[in-house]
């Protein structure tokens, strides 16, 4: 006599149970930010969760300048006549946090040959809890410095010329960046006349003058920065650029 199969055990059944266990548990586990995190739309805001479920690894990361991002440069921090070529740019995915301790997805472009040192140094303040408040690339701001310093916008390449100079700036070749420009003003004075760029940031030049953003000299980003080789730009003598490192 033939015993027969028990209905539950029918291959029929235990398919579709299967795949629904599957699809629960994946929508169970899965948070939310880690699609934020897929898709790097800059200045998105995510949760340490996220981080953690994605891969602290994969947000610090270097590539060759993306099709779309390059579209979006041309004409703005890659001018006409830009002497260096998009091949020895990098685009780097980078983690920050702003004074409330947000974890906030920021991007830069820099040259090849620092992408390793500002990876290194931005996971570092990253862990740190080191306050950047805004990380995009200056295209957001069509490409005038004035703007993006003006919005607290930390960044690296712009093919432009120093401020009231004929000079290319370091800025250019992508090996120089400003940190919190606004809290840290470039500051000149010339025959007792002072200027201030940003103008916004006028009330900074103060250096005794505390903000969240404020760098001082032995703070954990300047350390970070001249341990990688970096100069920086409130050292110099005639012109106290307080938000710049160049290498
Ligand atoms: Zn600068």
């Amino acid at each position: 006599m033939v015993k027969p199969t028990p209905q539950l055990l029918s291959p029929l059944w235990t398919l579709p149970l299967l795949l629904v266990l599957l699809t629960a548990f994946s929508m169970v586990d899965v948070p939310v930010g880690v699609e934020r995190l897929r898709q790097w739309q800059a200045g998105t805001v995510v949760d340490e969760r996220s981080v953690a479920a994605y891969g602290e690894e994969h947000c610090f990361v270097a590539m060759d300048i993306p099709d779309s991002i390059f579209r979006c440069m041309v004409g703005k921090t890659y001018r006409k006549g830009c002497s260096i070529a998009r091949s020895d740019l990098r685009y780097l995915r980078l983690l920050h946090r702003d004074a409330k301790g947000r974890i906030i997805l920021g991007e830069m472009v820099c040259h090849r040959s620092v992408a390793e040192d500002l990876i290194a140094i931005f996971r570092q303040l990253y862990h740190e809890r080191y306050p950047i408040e805004r990380m995009r690339l200056a295209d957001v701001y069509d490409g005038d410095d004035n703007r993006s310093m003006a919005a607290n916008n930390t960044s690296c390449f712009n093919f432009r010329r120093v401020q009231g100079s004929t000079r290319l700036s370091a800025h250019s070749r992508g090996m120089a960046v400003d940190i919190n420009p606004l809290y840290n003003p470039c500051v000149r004075t010339r025959n007792g006349m002072t200027s201030v760029q940003p103008e916004a940031g006028r009330k900074y030049a103060d250096r005794t003058r505390g903000s969240d953003y404020r760098l001082l000299r032995g703070d954990k980003c300047h350390r970070l920065f001249t341990a990688h080789g970096f100069r920086w730009g409130g050292d110099w003598r005639t012109v106290k650029d307080y938000q710049h490192f160049e290498k």
